[in-house]
């Protein structure tokens, strides 16, 4: 059985492939969804359906496949069943725990409510409608503050997420809705990037980092460095000595792992995260496997595996093999060894920067390159042209097709 169909656990299908086994697939969503794009989805630069897939679809040739909808509350290692929200209960014989991470906010889950994350298809299309329903408001607002406060932006949290959606929002600001409002001038919107940290992208080699940060001052982006956020609310964020006055604030600060540790009572860090054996089993349990972002462990060198897809997909690689080598009695394979293949950032629509370790890459080239490697991890041919197109007409003619208010925000839609 495996828990979660993201990229981890979709890894562990795939390796399966021709292997000796059943298959349950237990998944909380229908779909399997590409979170590194979910940000455009939020910008309205691509449609949900463009970077998320039903899961049964996606093993619909595989018929030792089977899916299951569901949301799982716990684990009953004695027995050997999961169990799920709606009280069911399904047998494993072995369980590969692949269910990821949600937001945090470090203490302060009342933020959650005027600082939404980014991490479902409902939170993007959320926030693109928030973002969308800002402008559309400021359209018809008089009072000079009130606009300006709801045409400005703050994304807290300069990592990949933080960069490309402030890069992204001024984007749409200063070359898509110029054009077609009347009463206001969109080159007056402000985005404000907010981050604890000494940098942005502070992953990234510090050369990289900076890049990034000047890349996004030019696109009109206010970089707030070294400053933690101190409170939000409705109307507002503070942070250093400062409060901005503001309907739209994203956050994109902190991520804890899925609650699986509880349910299996095994040691977690500070995140959440189970600490797994070298093998990525559970403490206690050889037939019980964690991967992905759920999970804590370190690469060869000592740092810790960073929270990406490809450690996710390199961590269902590996149980796959390990499973593998028990249903043929062949030797386990060594431990489990993370490979960073390298670190990739989108600034805006005309930049990126990319980190591969043996090669650093920055500008215009970068982004093409950014563009290729994504298109390439989609899946099917129709999202990959789709996208592709989308992109191109977002490169060279300013416009965004998946401009759609289609939910009703808590706050700004309540007076539509
Ligand atoms: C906005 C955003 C941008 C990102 N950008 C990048 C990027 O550019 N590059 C990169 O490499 N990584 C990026 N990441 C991180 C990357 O998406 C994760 O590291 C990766 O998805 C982890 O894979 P996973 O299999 O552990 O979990 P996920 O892919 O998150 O999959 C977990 C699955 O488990 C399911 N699930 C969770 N709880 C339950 C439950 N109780 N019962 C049943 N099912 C459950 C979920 O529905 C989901 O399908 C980004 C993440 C986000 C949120």
């Amino acid at each position: 059985m495996i828990v979660g169909a993201g990229f981890g656990g979709l890894q562990v299908v795939r390796k399966l492939e021709g292997a000796e086994v059943d298959i349950v697939v237990v998944d909380q969503r229908n779909h399997h969804l590409f979170q590194p794009l979910l940000y455009q989805v939020a910008t309205a630069s691509l449609t949900p359906s463009e970077i998320a897939w039903p899961i049964r679809a996606m093993v619909r040739d595989r018929s030792e496949v089977s899916t299951v909808l569901g949301t799982v509350v716990g684990v009953d290692t004695e027995a050997s069943v999961v169990r799920l929200s709606d009280d069911g209960t399904i047998p494993y014989d072995t369980l590969v725990i692949a269910t990821g991470a949600r937001h945090a906010y470090f203490g302060h889950d009342a933020w959650e409510a005027f600082a939404p994350g980014l991490k479902t298809v409902e939170d993007a299309t959320r926030i693109r409608g928030h973002i969308l329903l800002a402008f559309e408001k400021a359209e018809r607002e008089s009072d000079p503050s009130r606009r300006a406060a709801l045409l400005t932006f703050v994304i807290i949290g300069a990592g990949p997420t933080g960069v490309e959606l402030a890069g992204t929002i001024a984007d749409l600001a200063r070359d898509t809705l110029p054009p077609e409002f009347r009463s206001i001038d969109t080159h007056m919107t402000r985005v404000l990037l907010i981050e604890a940290g000494a940098n942005v992208l502070p992953g990234f080699p510090g050369d990289l980092s900076d890049y990034a940060r000047r890349a996004l001052e030019k696109l009109g982006v206010e970089v707030a460095l070294g400053q933690a956020v101190t409170d939000v609310t409705a109307g507002g964020v503070t942070f250093g000595d400062r409060r901005i006055e503001t309907e739209t604030i994203i956050w994109a600060a902190g991520v804890r792992a899925s609650p699986a540790a509880v349910w299996l009572d095994v040691a977690a860090d500070q995140n959440g995260r189970i600490l797994v054996q070298p093998d990525l089993t559970v403490p206690g349990h050889p037939e019980i496997f964690a991967i992905g972002d759920t999970i804590a462990i370190t690469a060869p060198d000592g740092s810790p595996v960073p929270g990406i897809a490809p450690a996710a997909k390199q961590g269902g690689r590996y149980v796959a093999r390990v499973i593998r080598a028990r249903l043929t009695r062949k030797p386990i394979p060594a431990p489990f060894r993370y490979h960073h293949d390298g670190s990739l950032a989108q600034i805006g629509k005309r930049r990126a920067v990319i980190d591969f370790g043996w090669i650093k890459l920055r500008g215009a080239l970068a982004w093409w390159l950014w563009g290729i490697a994504h298109i390439y991890y989609l899946v099917g041919v129709r999202a990959r042209l789709s996208v592709a197109l989308n992109w191109l007409w977002i490169h060279f003619r300013n416009q965004r097709s998946a401009r759609l208010i289609t939910h009703n925000p808590k706050r700004l839609g309540d007076e539509i």
